[in-house]
């Protein structure tokens, strides 16, 4: 591991983000952090402007439209469209297009992998229905043959990005005899497809999820991914690559807060006096510092070759945990400032507190819960026998 950037990464990064900011709007900054990484107009454009430096799958072969660089080289990029609140969450290029190239036909990564580099389209992760959540094997959308199709039947839930992905990123049960974790397999459907309804779910931070429901739809089998049955495994080794979730946002919220204690006056006193307010924002420096070694940690694992496993686990548990930590830090800090909405007459910070203290809660929940993680982590990091 190394503890440095090279010349060459400091000037990636110099790069992206004199790139960032002189793409960064309003409109963009609307839909990538007011709506979670939403692709709407302004976020479709700037992704395809991504896209042609290379910048949203940088670690692919060229042939695929990568630049064979390393995952530290991906990371720099990512924390940097993180700090500055223009992530696109990369669903294709992240989670679903490392296993098309791992698991996929060529006629699949030829079909998927060029467009999801250059940043035209995107998919959607179709794992959750209401009886399947952290027990994503126990999940019972069907996929019954019919010649060179599936019939696809049944709902999703939590699928968050249905509503403008292109691809759906399914889980289906394609043989229901089957021990629950081999009857599953991952299948790749076009959102356009006739029979499929996605309706609206709103989360407690106002960002929208759907629910989607599947009504006699039809699907090629060329489109299964990987072999038969073996679906879960796959999902399970998407979901890793999931969890690696870039802290340059968090960063980012931290260092306003310390401005604005730097700043701040209370009844005549300065704020950053406070000796309660200065130890809790050195452990929340100290926690943010555990993150971003562990990130850099599997940049390195990746480097290796190896796909990490109980190590993205323990980044999305301390990473989403430090969000929560620090929402909270944030909202006592602000006092009765803080859970004023954005747009509110007396809203500090443009209302950015309010907003992800109510993400912090979120966070901890999708990619798999925090106490999954740390069965995860129990199980595969510590051997510990299965509970
Ligand atoms: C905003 C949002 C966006 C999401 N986006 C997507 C998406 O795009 N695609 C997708 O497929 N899914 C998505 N999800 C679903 C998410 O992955 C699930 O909500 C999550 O895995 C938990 O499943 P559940 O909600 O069914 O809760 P349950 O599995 O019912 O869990 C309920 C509680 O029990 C705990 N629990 C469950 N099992 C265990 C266990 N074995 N040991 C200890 N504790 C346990 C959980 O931690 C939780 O606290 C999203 C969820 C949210 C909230």
């Amino acid at each position: 591991m190394r503890f440095h950037f090279t010349e060459e990464q400091q000037r990636l990064r110099d790069d992206v983000r004199a790139f960032i900011l002189q793409e960064r709007t309003p409109e963009l900054v609307n839909e990538l952090e007011w709506n979670e990484h939403q692709w709407g107009p302004a976020a479709r454009a700037f992704v395809k402007k991504l896209g042609a430096s290379g910048w949203v799958a940088p670690t692919w072969p060229k042939k695929w439209g990568g630049l064979e660089a390393s995952n530290m080289d991906r990371l720099i990029i990512a924390e940097e469209l993180s700090y500055f609140g223009v992530g696109p969450s990369f669903r294709g290029a992240g989670m679903a297009g490392p296993v098309i190239m791992h698991y996929g036909t060529e006629e699949q990564k030829e079909e998927w992998l060029p467009p999801i580099a250059r940043g035209e389209i995107e998919f959607a992760l179709g794992y959750t229905e209401p009886q399947a959540g952290s027990d994503v094997a126990a999940l019972d959308i069907r996929a019954v043959d019919d010649g060179d199709y599936f019939i696809i039947n049944g709902m999703k839930t939590f699928n968050s990005a249905c509503h403008f992905a292109d691809y759906h990123w399914l889980g289906a049960r394609t043989d229901p005899d089957a021990p629950k974790h081999r009857g599953v397999s991952l299948i790749i459907v076009d959102m356009k497809s006739p029979g499929i309804t996605v309706r609206p779910l709103w989360t407690m931070a106002g960002t929208r999820t759907n629910e989607v429901y599947y009504d006699n739809v039809r699907v090629p089998k060329k489109n299964l991914v990987g072999q038969r049955g073996r679906g879960f495994s796959q999902m399970a080794q998407a979901l890793d690559l999931e969890r690696m979730y870039p802290i340059g946002g968090l960063q980012r919220s931290f260092e306003e807060l310390v401005e604005y204690v730097r700043k701040a006056n209370i009844d005549g006193k300065r704020l950053a006096d406070d000796q309660i307010v200065r130890r809790q924002l050195a452990e929340m420096a100290a926690d943010l510092e555990v993150c971003r070694l562990l990130s850099f940690r599997l940049a390195t694992i990746l480097d290796q070759g190896r796909v990490p496993n109980y190590e993205s686990s323990t980044l999305k548990l301390f990473l989403t945990e430090t969000s929560s930590r620090l929402s909270h830090v944030s909202m006592k800090i602000l006092g009765p400032y803080g859970p004023l909405l954005r747009g509110s007459h007396r809203a500090v910070l443009d209302g950015i507190v309010a907003y992800h203290h109510r993400l912090s809660v979120i966070e901890t929940i999708y990619g798999g819960s925090s106490e999954i993680q740390r069965n995860i982590i129990a199980l595969r990091g510590l051997g510990l026998p299965r509970a």
